[in-house]
């Protein structure tokens, strides 16, 4: 039995019938890691011995029945939380070697919960990309298709969990960084409400929008690590004091009297065709799942792009003011004056696209400008946030594609920034307005390429989302589904 395969769930109760051991599953895991890891390419760090003396650990306490919920489950976090069992990176030069003084709040919440870090997992540098090339040691690859993208800016952690090289993963989402790489490797992703899952120890890119979210194989090991990871923590003054539900529960019921808005803005130019049509049979499904289909309107669509790459350069640049030599990771030691250091040290420590990032957000925030673009685009954002509370006055849900293509071919749009932010239209807007998102497997198109669907709630809605997603899942028949690798 290749138990690298399970779900999270299914480990779990082969873990609980005492059918499996932590050890077997971990070392099942790690051969898996073995044999694919060289054409995946999704793990920067990763601690095989830590591993299975975890795992033998999680056996030991699961043997005097006191086994938390993902107790000897082996896992993997995208290298921009904060870790001090290993170096966090956050795919940058400027912190190859940089091990954390803390654990992030999600990191030890896995770790309370019984589960094993096997590692660290690639991503575009600083989270600023959408496929994952940005990283400045691996680049991760689809599993589906190794000459494609895995999508970024969790690139590594979609592609580990699509290629069973954990049994799931967290990644961070800004502008649709778990969503996008979940749909293009065919795994369920996650973007919570902003505030529902601490960002403590998360790296900060664009802090008002930042949010930690899981990619699984399916919707309940979706619901299990939220289970997990959800909930306030007074180190994040951003995350919300409000309860927790019992996730799992959301998945029992059917969609009657769920309405389900079609928003017309999403199914434009652009839209490929494929992705059109495998996520309208997605939308029949939902369907004759009970739910109601609206048609509902974000009038607002057009601007995401443009005001989320001024609103998340612009925190952006003030975020990584931080990295400046002196107090964190790499110093260019070769420069005689302390402005010169600076200089080497942001010039050779970061890649082309974090300093374009820096240079737009700059400008943008400078005296003279800060009117015309920061301030302008925040009050467009709220305009785009109007548009879901009105959206949801008459739907309980918001479907759509997640993104407007299938995964392409590694290199396609490196040169072209302008291509690839404007690829991220359709999941920008769920992080300017603070709602969830979530990315659920919904077909292939002709080339056998995963794509995703869509789903957004109201703020603190994500039962309706994993309610509505597993109704999906168990008519989509793509879990099961796996790429040829090897
Ligand atoms: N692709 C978007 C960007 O490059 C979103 C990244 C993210 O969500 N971290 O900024």
């Amino acid at each position: 039995m290749e138990y690298f395969s399970l779900t999270l769930h299914e480990a779990l109760r082969r873990l609980d019938t005492g059918e499996i051991s932590s050890v077997t599953l971990t070392e099942s895991v790690l051969a898996r890691i073995d044999s694919v890891e060289s054409t995946v390419q999704a793990y920067l760090a990763l601690d095989r011995e830590r591993a299975l003396r975890q795992a033998e650990q999680a056996d030991i306490v699961r043997s005097k029945g006191q086994a938390g919920p993902l107790c000897g489950i082996p896992l993997a976090i995208k290298d921009v939380l904060c870790t001090t069992a290993m170096p966090t990176t956050c795919g940058s030069r400027m912190l190859e070697h940089f091990i954390a003084p803390y654990d992030a709040t999600v990191v030890t919440r896995l770790a309370q919960a019984g589960s094993i870090l096997l590692g660290k997992l690639a991503m575009d540098e600083f989270a600023m990309g959408s496929t994952s090339e940005n990283c400045a040691f691996k680049l991760p690859r689809n599993p589906w298709n190794p000459n494609c993208v895995a999508g970024g800016s969790s690139g590594g952690s979609a592609a580990a969990v699509a290629a069973d090289e954990c049994l799931a993963s967290l990644g961070s989402d800004t502008g649709g960084s778990i969503r996008q790489p979940a749909s293009l490797c065919g795994t369920v992703g996650m973007k919570p409400t902003y505030g529902r899952v601490s960002r403590y120890g998360l790296v900060a890119f664009a802090s008002s929008l930042d949010q930690v979210g899981p990619l699984t194989k399916d919707v309940r090991d979706c619901a299990l690590m939220m289970n997990v990871i959800s909930g306030h923590d007074p180190l994040d003054s951003t995350s919300i004091d409000q309860p927790v539900p019992d996730y799992l529960e959301s998945l029992r019921d059917g969609l009657k009297g769920m309405k389900i808005g079609i928003p017309r803005e999403y199914f434009g130019h652009g839209l490929d065709p494929e992705v059109d049509k495998v996520v309208r049979q997605g939308m029949v499904m939902l369907e004759e799942a009970g739910a109601e289909l609206v048609e509902v309107s974000l009038p607002h669509t057009g601007y995401c792009v443009a005001v989320y790459y001024l609103i998340a350069p612009a925190e952006a640049s003030s975020n990584l003011a931080r990295f400046d030599g002196v107090r964190y990771g790499f110093r260019d030691r070769s420069a005689d004056s302390l402005i010169g250091m600076y200089n080497t040290t942001r010039s050779r420590g970061f890649g082309d696209e974090v300093k374009r990032r820096i240079l737009i957000g700059t400008y943008a925030l400078s005296s003279g400008y800060y009117d015309a673009f920061y301030k302008k685009a925040s009050q467009v954002r709220t305009l785009i946030k109007e548009d879901f509370a009105r959206a949801f006055a008459a739907c309980d849900l918001i479907v759509s594609p997640v993104v407007p293509t299938p995964a392409w071919k590694i290199g396609d749009k490196a040169d072209d920034p302008l291509a690839l932010y404007l690829s991220d239209i359709l999941t920008l807007s769920a992080n300017l307005a603070g709602i969830p998102g979530m990315s659920v497997p919904c077909g292939f198109s002709r080339e056998g390429l995963p794509i995703g669907m869509q789903l957004q709630a109201a703020h603190f809605n994500e039962a309706a989302l994993l309610r509505a997603a597993h109704n999906l899942e168990q008519r989509a028949g793509v879990v099961g589904k796996k790429p040829a690798l090897v």
